[in-house]
């Protein structure tokens, strides 16, 4: 019988399945266990109007704070689950506790794929979670260089987003068009050409060769055409890979 669920990862999908349990009767113990300090979330704002001065925090929660108390999920953020052992039914979280449960759910989702040759330079953003995004959003001054490395969905509304808070954006990308896998050859096209009229500089069928860096960090990058592009920051947006 199962009595205790525990949920790992706190995001769209553990969050609506506690949601799920609760809606279809279940009426025991509902665990949901986030890395993140914060409560649900979506991420789709992330990457638009929430970059934008007076992103309203409130408006992307999933569901408001008092949902979960009334529905009785327990959420314990900032944690992250370390090891789970199936035979003990028990989950190992990073503040030395272990959770016990009949049930586990591992949605756990995915971390932006890591460019190596970039570590350490502090120019440099990845966009996956709320406190990225207001990192990044730090950096889209008007004016402010911004080198997108990969113009697939992420890479794409970062150039746009940039371009409408004034920033000057330079872009890389190795195929042909933006949003190729998502939308195909015609409206990647589109893509492009409306991208280009606001101004983005994108470079498609090309890799990035060789970054150069100043002080920790990343100025400018050569492609594998022999363009040089300057930069202040770097956006990189080239995947996810499992978490
Ligand atoms: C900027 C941005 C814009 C997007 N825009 C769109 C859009 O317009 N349309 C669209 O359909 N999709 C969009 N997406 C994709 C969409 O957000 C994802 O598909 C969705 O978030 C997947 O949800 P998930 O719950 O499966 O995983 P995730 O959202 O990846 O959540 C997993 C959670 O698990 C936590 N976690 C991982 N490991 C552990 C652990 N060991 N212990 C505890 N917690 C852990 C993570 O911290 C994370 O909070 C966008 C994504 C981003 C980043």
């Amino acid at each position: 019988m199962i009595r205790t669920v525990a949920i790992i990862g706190a995001s769209l999908a553990g969050a609506r399945a506690a949601e799920t349990l609760r809606a279809r009767g279940f009426d025991g113990r509902v665990l949901l266990i986030g890395e993140e300090p914060w409560l649900p979330y979506q991420r789709p704002p992330l990457s638009k109007d929430y970059l934008w001065p007076g992103g309203d925090e409130s408006a992307i929660l999933l569901r408001p704070a008092d949902w979960y108390e009334a529905n009785r999920i327990e959420a314990r953020l900032g944690v992250k689950a370390e090891s789970l052992d199936l035979r003990a039914r028990e989950v190992r979280l990073s503040d030395g506790s272990d959770v016990q449960a009949d049930a586990f759910l591992l949605a756990t989702g995915s971390r932006p794929r890591r460019l190596p040759a970039l570590e350490g330079a502090a120019n440099v953003h990845y966009l996956r979670t709320r406190d990225d995004a207001a990192r990044l959003a730090g950096a889209l001054t008007p004016g402010a260089r911004i080198l997108v490395v990969g113009m697939g969905v992420i890479g794409a509304e970062v150039a746009a987003t940039a371009t409408r808070a004034g920033a000057r954006v330079v872009a890389v990308e190795p195929a042909p068009t933006p949003m190729l896998r998502s939308f195909g050859s015609v409206a990647g096209a589109w893509l492009a050409r409306a991208h280009a009229e606001r101004g983005v500089e994108a470079h498609f069928g090309r890799m990035p060769e060789r970054f150069e860096r100043e002080g920790g960090l990343v100025r400018g990058v050569t492609l594998d055409g022999g363009e040089r592009l300057d930069c202040d920051a770097v956006v990189v947006g080239i995947g996810v890979e499992p978490a």
